[in-house]
């Protein structure tokens, strides 16, 4: 079984009369365990295919499957419950900047219903395993770029998710913290047996984790394979 199928996806963006075919008929197939990067530049539908991982965009057409179960079928109840096992983090973060990073961190416990004495305990757990052990009270704007990520990979992580979705994750960090932070997403995804897809503009980022890569153009995935073999040198 993959960990993620995308079946013959499309998806327009309607806006007023105006109408964007932002996905022509993407089929990926992600296996368990791998880091896969996807490729291409700006505006050819990279973050638009991330978001229909997720439902975060609704497909016009095709299917999702993730860990067996076909998303696009399922009623709202369900799938909620399969998207709090999909963990995505952002080039911005999107953190709550009111709340403390142990707020954060729960944020999604809470939703999922976790007791608080049981969240505490897992948000001390997750800070742990991003490095930032005793953050708990520190807020967003005292925090470095890179710390921020930490926590926001802590949040994506909460529901123990079978699938980290990174959109653009390193693009807002330096080059060493970019480093660390996917070192960190490397060690990461062995230790829990995660399976990442990562959206990306940043070559260096791809070659220094991703297994496998979709070259994306005008909607479509016009290049798709082991790294290796879609960057064989000239
Ligand atoms: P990439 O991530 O590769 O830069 P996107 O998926 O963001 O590409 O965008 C693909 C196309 O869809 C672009 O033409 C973009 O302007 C358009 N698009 C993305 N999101 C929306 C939206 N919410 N509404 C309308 N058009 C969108
Ligand atoms: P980022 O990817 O850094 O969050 P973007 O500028 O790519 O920032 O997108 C911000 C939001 O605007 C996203 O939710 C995206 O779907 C939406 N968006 C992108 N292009 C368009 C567009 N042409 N029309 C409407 N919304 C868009």
């Amino acid at each position: 079984m993959s960990a993620i199928e995308l079946e013959s996806i499309h998806k327009v963006y309607q806006t007023g009369r105006q109408s964007v075919h932002a996905l022509r008929g993407v089929t990926l197939r992600v296996e368990e365990g791998q880091v896969y990067g996807i490729i291409g530049q700006s505006g050819a539908g990279k973050s638009t295919l991330l978001r229909c991982i997720n439902l975060l965009e609704r497909p016009t057409e095709g299917t999702v499957t993730v860990a067996g179960k076909r998303l696009t079928d399922l009623p709202a109840r369900a799938l909620q419950r399969e998207r709090a096992r999909i963990g995505m983090i952002f080039q911005h973060f999107h953190l709550l900047q009111s709340a403390t990073v142990a707020d954060n961190v729960a944020f999604p416990l809470r939703l999922a219903g976790v007791a608080r004495r049981q969240a505490r305990a897992r948000v001390g757990e997750l800070l742990e395993l991003v490095g930032l052990g005793g953050y708990e009270h520190k807020y967003p704007t005292q925090l470095s770029g890179g710390q921020k990520q930490r926590v926001a990979i802590a949040r994506a992580l909460a529901n123990h998710p079978s699938v980290l979705l990174c959109d653009e994750a390193t693009s807002a960090l330096d080059p060493n913290t970019t480093r660390a932070i996917l070192d960190l997403l490397l060690d990461i995804q062995r230790r829990l047996g995660l399976t990442i897809v990562m959206v990306t503009h940043e070559m260096a980022v791809v070659q220094r984790v991703c297994d496998r890569v979709a070259v994306m153009d005008h909607g479509q995935v016009v290049e798709e394979g082991p790294l290796t073999e879609v960057f064989v040198s000239p």
